[in-house]
């Protein structure tokens, strides 16, 4: 096509109203640079419209419907087209197209979606707990759950995923299922705000509190309306007229005294009233207008994350907006997934999930923390390109952390007296994570200290091995173990892991470590590993494990390790060691075997025996 005609023909467009209205248009939505300079290139973002199209390739929109009609394609400006047909048009032009990478989620829903007033429909609220230590937090969840979630639901709730819903009067309330503000500001500190409506318990023998104040402090940063439930008022000391003075005075009047925030009086423990507060939940919802639109794909937020043994990644997230369905593809945090499974709680199985509704899923990649957002995809390859994106992005912010932390500890040395000890700490439940990074910090050796710069859930992983490699640091892993490849390459790395599953024996080594400087000691060797290929049932050894020793050798007289997904799943010795139908001392790498644990008999196909020795250790 002759350069001229087609720049009279953007020319002649670009001043009709109707092209100058649809480019204003277009220039409120953020986007990427996506014409390069010298080689022309067009990114590409699933939903482009034809128009869209057009202009990313500086041509009119006729010029672009004649391209398309060429193509057999019959459609407006308006539509979107897919990918396959843009990239037809666009390297006939001469452009080369490339996938538009989006690593900030809240731009790339604000991009791909724009609901419209008539497609929004109201959703359930999301209620979050709060208020002083034992006032009754707790035993109002379990309570409303107790006697909401009906015994009709597949036997009710059988599992507590970290949320639940439940029906009043046809409508629908979600309640986050983890009581106090940690877990509300967590979330808020990661961007996410999940809750509606937030139900601060004032005990009406104890009155207002400090973490009464603190809950209500957070609820008004995050403009979150607040309820208040008087609990206990069947204790004979309940003096709910006091709490109410309370109140006031720090400027929460009741509505039955004239002031905006609704005080329900209620018994948690006998269930007094209960119906009242869940009745003055939804009013309080009915004047937010909470609306989502269940026709598009999903986003939503994570309330936990874990690995489960069977299971792999289990999260349980709620949806904002949007259907999240079984199959769909999500960037979550930076990982990503198809979600395999969805479930409730209850025994039932679930393939969607609408606005507010909390669902845990599997099918993640990794785990993602509370508070981590994420959208359904349409393509399965874009999703994992953010993710890894995300994923590096990350990775350079913890090496440039720990480039200073090094800087600061090389100081120190030189002034040799601190020292300082870097850890990455890998584990298989937020909680245990938590508990030891906690401890370790706190050790207080004069002369030197710990710094952990990297705790998370799941198996060691080559990327730790990396950070560990780039900050000098030594690996824990609690409860989880790295797989033979990463073994192999932290010993190349000259990097050390070590093992625990108790966690004041970890304490206590590094503690030991930390006095006899610097030269930890391995407890254990591991001597190989060998790979579960068949499972036999015999009445007389209960299961025998058909192997493979993938490295190394197995012992007959070591200690074993049975891995599931990275988690030990059990540790203990083996019962026996065969070659054929010969007991044998060892079997070496490239070998099969059949073998038994001594008291474990749950050995499953795709499961790993890791053999070990332990080794003295020097004090
Ligand atoms: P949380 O720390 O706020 O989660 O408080 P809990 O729900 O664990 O309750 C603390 C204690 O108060 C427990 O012993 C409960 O049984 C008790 N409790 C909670 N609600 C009531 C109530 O309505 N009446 C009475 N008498 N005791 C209650």
């Amino acid at each position: 096509m002759a350069k001229n005609f087609k720049n009279k023909y953007h020319d002649e467009e670009r001043e009709s109203p109707k092209a100058i209205k649809q480019e204003k248009r277009a220039s409120n939505i953020p986007r990427k640079k996506t014409i390069s300079a010298k080689g022309k290139t067009l990114t590409y973002k699933p939903g482009m419209t034809v128009s869209e199209v057009a202009s990313e390739l500086g041509i009119s929109n006729a010029e672009i419907m004649k391209r398309l009609m060429g193509l057999g394609v019959m459609t407006s400006i308006n539509q979107s087209i897919d990918r396959d047909t843009i990239e037809l048009i666009a390297i006939d032009l001469g452009f080369s197209i490339q996938d538009e990478v989006i690593t900030d989620l809240t731009r790339f829903d604000e991009m791909t979606f724009e609901d419209k007033e008539e497609d929004l429909v109201k959703r359930p609220p999301i209620v979050t707990v709060m208020g002083h230590v034992d006032h009754g937090k707790t035993t109002l969840l379990d309570t409303i759950r107790n006697t909401r979630v009906t015994s009709t639901e597949a036997g009710g709730i059988t599992q507590h995923i970290g949320a639940y819903q439940v029906n009043v009067h046809g409508e629908k309330i979600t309640f986050i299922d983890t009581p106090g503000h940690a877990a509300f500001t967590e979330m808020r500190a990661r961007g996410a705000q999940v809750t509606d409506i937030v139900i601060v318990v004032v005990a009406a023998d104890d009155g207002v509190m400090p973490q009464t104040k603190e809950a209500i402090d957070h609820a008004k940063s995050a403009n979150v309306p607040i309820i208040i439930a008087i609990n206990k008022i069947d204790r004979p000391q309940a003096n709910p007229e006091h709490v109410k003075t309370e109140l006031a005075n720090i400027g929460l009047i009741p509505e039955d005294w004239g002031g905006d925030i609704p005080f329900v009086e209620i018994s948690a423990l006998k269930g007094i009233n209960i119906e009242e507060l869940l009745e003055v939940v939804l009013l309080v919802s009915e004047i937010k207008e909470l609306k989502a639109n269940p026709n598009r794909l999903a986003t939503g937020t994570v309330v936990e994350a874990k690995l489960d043994r069977g299971r792999g990644v289990v999260a349980t997230v709620i949806v904002s907006n949007g259907t999240l369905k079984v199959g769909d593809n999500i960037v979550i945090g930076n990982t990503y997934g198809k979600i395999r499974t969805m479930s409730d709680g209850t025994k039932k199985r679930l393939t969607s999930a609408l606005p507010s509704q909390p669902v845990e899923i599997t099918g993640l990649m990794d785990i993602p923390s509370a508070g981590d957002m994420f959208v359904s995809i349409e393509d399965e390859r874009q999703a994992r390109q953010i993710a890894e994106e995300r994923t590096s992005r990350q990775r350079e912010g913890e090496l440039q952390k720990q480039k200073r932390a090094s800087l600061k500890s090389l100081f120190k040395e030189a002034e040799a007296e601190e020292k300082e000890l870097v850890l990455i700490i890998r584990g298989d439940t937020h909680g245990t994570i938590e508990a030891l990074k906690s401890s370790l910090e706190k050790i207080d050796i004069e002369g030197f200290h710990v710094n952990v710069i990297r705790a998370s859930v799941g198996a060691i992983t080559e990327t730790d091995v990396h950070l560990a490699v780039a900050s000098n640091a030594i690996i824990l892993g609690f409860n989880v173990r790295p797989i033979a490849m990463v073994r192999d390459m932290a010993k190349q790395e000259g990097i050390e892991i070590r093992l625990y599953n108790v966690i004041y024996k970890a304490i206590e080594d590094i503690e030991r470590a930390l006095m006899g400087m610097l030269e930890p000691k391995f407890e254990e060797i591991v001597t190989g590993e060998a790979e579960v290929r068949n499972i036999f049932k015999s009445s007389k050894v209960g299961t025998i494990a058909g192997c493979y020793v993938t490295n190394g050798l197995i012992q007959r007289n070591s200690n074993v390790r049975l891995l599931r997904e990275g988690i030990v799943v059990y540790e203990g010795k083996l019962a026996s060691l065969k070659r054929f139908k010969d007991d044998v001392r060892e079997v070496r790498q490239g070998y099969e075997c059949g073998l038994s644990i001594e008291n474990f008999d749950d050995i499953k196909e795709g499961d790993i025996i890791e053999g070990f020795l332990d080794k003295e250790v020097k004090e």
